[in-house]
């Protein structure tokens, strides 16, 4: 169940309207690596979450970002300010006609999507994205931060940057705390594709590291001319090895009790 307080997260402070910031804040409002997302995506995820324990922590995060969302559509509208005070060339004039304050949309007007969201119900895959999305909002609000010089705005601004280096350092130790060989990380190798780098970019340039050799790569010169022609993929060397990744893991009966009764009073 959802419980609205009626004070923000961190106290949001605008010393004066400015409507070209309040374009630009849109961005981390309704953009793809916005606030509404990131609640929506951790959440979402959460209903596919057999882990109690990875789902407190989607959960709570969840819980944050829907606090970040309504301190950044406070501050949106405090920039705008009246519609009297904006000069008629402003891109934020239609946000007063159509909504009067924030819009669903990013800084360039593109409506939020739900294709924002990934949620694919395993959490090597889930918890990589959200390491990867905290990352993205953190940038987007390091370069936002370079664009406004209102004290109270700056300083909003650096406490949610910070909230979500904070965000991207706990999904990165979930993912440590993982077990290995588990979900989509299994070894399900069958074939020797597996750990085969391709060198398919010819000319000046070639370079090597980690991502093809050592940690058991195999480092193709020509692919052209060794796979060109029918396609040779081969039998399973370990057909009664570890099998495809499943919809999902055993159902957490904690979640979902039969036996459970409503409490008396
Ligand atoms: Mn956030
Ligand atoms: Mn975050």
């Amino acid at each position: 169940m959802f419980r609205h307080i009626k004070e923000t997260e961190y106290h949001v402070r605008v010393s004066q309207p400015d409507p070209r910031f309040a374009v630009l804040l849109l961005q981390q409002f309704g953009g793809p690596n916005g606030e509404l997302k990131a609640g929506m995506q951790y959440l979402i995820q959460s209903f596919a979450c057999n882990d109690p324990r990875i789902r407190d922590l989607m959960q709570d995060i969840a819980a944050e970002e829907f606090s970040h969302f309504e301190m950044v559509g406070e501050c949106i509208a405090l920039l705008l300010g009246n519609l009297s005070s904006v000069p008629k060339d402003y891109p934020a004039l239609s946000m007063f006609v159509e909504g009067g304050g924030p819009m669903l949309v990013d800084s360039a007007g593109i409506p939020w999507n739900a294709s924002y969201i990934n949620s694919n119900g395993d959490l090597w895959t889930d918890l990589r994205s959200n390491v990867a999305a905290e990352m993205r909002a953190k940038l987007v609000y390091e370069r936002l931060l370079q664009q406004t010089d209102d004290p109270g705005v700056r300083d909003m601004i650096r406490f949610l940057l910070s909230r979500e280096e904070s965000h991207a350092t706990s999904f990165s130790q979930a993912l440590n705390w993982l077990p290995e060989g588990t979900g989509v990380m299994k070894d399900f190798r069958d074939s020797d594709f597996s750990k085969k780098y391709m060198d398919l970019s010819v000319g000046a340039g070639n370079a090597r590291g980690p991502w093809n050799q050592g940690n058991d790569f195999v480092y193709e010169n020509d692919p052209h001319r060794q796979y060109g022609s029918q396609p040779q993929y081969g039998p399973d060397p370990d057909p009664h090895g570890p099998r495809e990744t499943g919809p999902g893991p055993a159902m957490d009966h904690t979640r979902n009790n039969p036996d459970w009764q409503q409490p008396q009073h």
